[in-house]
């Protein structure tokens, strides 16, 4: 599939902001994907359909959510906000064929991120956080270590996404923290 399919499918799903924001991350992680590496057609469709499921109503999320057996089922006690990234990875394998797992899992933790994520896993995760409509303290940061090292720009976007959380005394889901730690360990 081309990205100019994969934007087709997902614009009706999308608020015109939101489109907005995904043709961003995709031009920002397309940048990512030339300084570091990867497929630019994988980069291209993970970004253009990350946040396929963000619009839609949280009671469906849930009910994909029930229905699929590999999902975990803690996902249900933590803020709807991280279904759509699961969600979404189902929706595009049923709906649209994609099949390949590192397109899924880019979609599927692109929200909470994971230890031990691959280079495409991290170019969506930060291409999202980084993407120039993101207003919000450290962003310049962040964008300037992550032109330096895809790594440390990952690790300072889930420090600063955990500390965030915490100041608004709110859950962080476990696998933000265990993403956070495999990279702290793996930059010792
Ligand atoms: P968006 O879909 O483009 O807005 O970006 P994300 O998919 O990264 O949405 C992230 C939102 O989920 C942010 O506002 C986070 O603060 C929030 N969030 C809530 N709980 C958690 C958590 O446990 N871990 C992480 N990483 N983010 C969380
Ligand atoms: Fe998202
Ligand atoms: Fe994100
Ligand atoms: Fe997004």
């Amino acid at each position: 599939m081309d990205v100019n399919k994969a934007f087709e499918i997902v614009q009706p799903f999308l608020k015109p902001e939101r489109f907005e924001h995904t043709k961003r991350v995709v031009e920002t992680a397309v940048k990512l994907s030339q300084k570091y590496g990867g497929d630019q057609n994988k980069v291209e469709l993970a970004a253009a359909f990350h946040d396929i499921a963000k619009n839609r109503p949280a009671d469906l999320l849930k009910r994909w959510i029930l229905r699929e057996p590999l999902l975990p089922r803690d996902l249900l006690e933590f803020h709807h906000e991280l279904w759509h990234g699961p969600v979404g990875a189902l929706m595009v394998r049923q709906d649209y064929g994609i099949e390949d797992p590192d397109i899924l899992n880019a979609i599927r933790y692109h929200t909470t991120g994971r230890p031990a994520m691959t280079k495409l896993e991290k170019i969506v995760f930060i291409a999202d956080y980084i993407e120039p409509g993101r207003k919000f303290p450290g962003i310049e940061e962040a964008r300037e270590i992550t032109e330096k090292d895809l790594d440390l720009g990952c690790h300072v976007a889930l420090k600063n996404t955990i500390q965030f959380l915490m100041k608004q005394r709110q859950p962080i889901y476990p696998a933000t923290f265990y993403a956070y730690n495999d990279l702290t360990q793996k930059l010792k």
